[in-house]
């Protein structure tokens, strides 16, 4: 079985996330609720940046449930036809504009469960909405998060929902607001995916079970096996038969 951290070191954990960035905050540009939302639902799947890219053309036009049923779903897709399953997501937010005028009054609930009965709302999309948005401490947990939660053992789990669980159960209550955004930077910035994790310009690298723990450099590269020389024989030409 893999060890789990410590409470004493979980603590530290987040001390060391909370001075390497004090107050930190999504990288999804957002005005309201409202706009929040669309921006977490246009997210999956596609990088901040490129939500980003798209939402500074949307929003000018259609930053409210009314304006988005305005533009419709066929502009809105002109819109935001550079971000992955666009289609869907354009069908997703008419659907989701319409029904929070229809039964919340044009406002987005604060509460997860009725998040959640937003069309293309999932569970990870209300805790980001929660978090920032209203304040509460939802820890959201995306690939980042789930990575650097089983890595480090900080709160292992074979899902989503499992991790989500075990990280509200033990990360101390001062911490649990933040949490979220220091755990997703960490993964995105130092302990990637993609590649080996940067462990050694890493703040808790005392603190994580995760072994080997990247040297600076890198590890050194494998040689690759010397390929086999073809032998002089098998290049030889057959002889040509003498003619008669
Ligand atoms: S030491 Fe390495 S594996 Fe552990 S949290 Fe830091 S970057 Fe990730």
């Amino acid at each position: 079985m893999p060890k789990n951290m410590t409470r004493a070191d979980i603590a530290t954990f987040y001390d060391r996330l909370s001075q390497v960035k004090p107050a930190p905050d999504t990288e999804l540009n957002y005005n309201d609720p409202y706009t929040l939302l669309v921006a977490v639902a246009l997210s999956a799947q596609a990088t901040d940046i490129a939500v980003n890219k798209a939402t500074h053309r949307l929003f000018p036009i259609a930053d409210t449930p009314q304006k988005m049923l305005a533009l419709g779903e066929e502009q809105l897709g002109e819109y935001i036809r550079t971000i992955g399953l666009w289609r869907n997501k354009a069908k997703n937010l008419i659907k989701l504009s319409q029904m929070l005028i229809e039964e919340y009054a044009g406002q987005v609930p604060e509460d997860r469960d009725e998040l959640q009965k937003l069309p293309g709302v999932g569970r990870k999309t209300a805790n980001v909405v929660c978090n920032v948005a209203f304040g509460q401490p939802t820890i959201a947990v995306d690939t980042h998060i789930f990575r650097v939660s089983n890595r480090t053992g900080l709160a292992r789990g074979r899902d989503v929902l499992a991790v989500e669980q075990r990280l509200e159960k033990v990360t101390p209550p001062g911490y649990l607001h933040h949490a979220h955004h220091w755990l997703i930077l960490h993964g995105r910035y130092i302990c990637k995916a993609i590649g080996d994790p940067e462990c050694w310009h890493c703040a808790v690298r005392d603190l994580c079970l995760y072994s080997p723990k990247t040297p600076e450099g890198g590890f050194p590269k494998k040689k690759k096996p010397a390929k086999k020389k073809t032998s002089r024989k098998m290049r030889t030409k057959p002889a040509l038969k003498a003619t008669k």
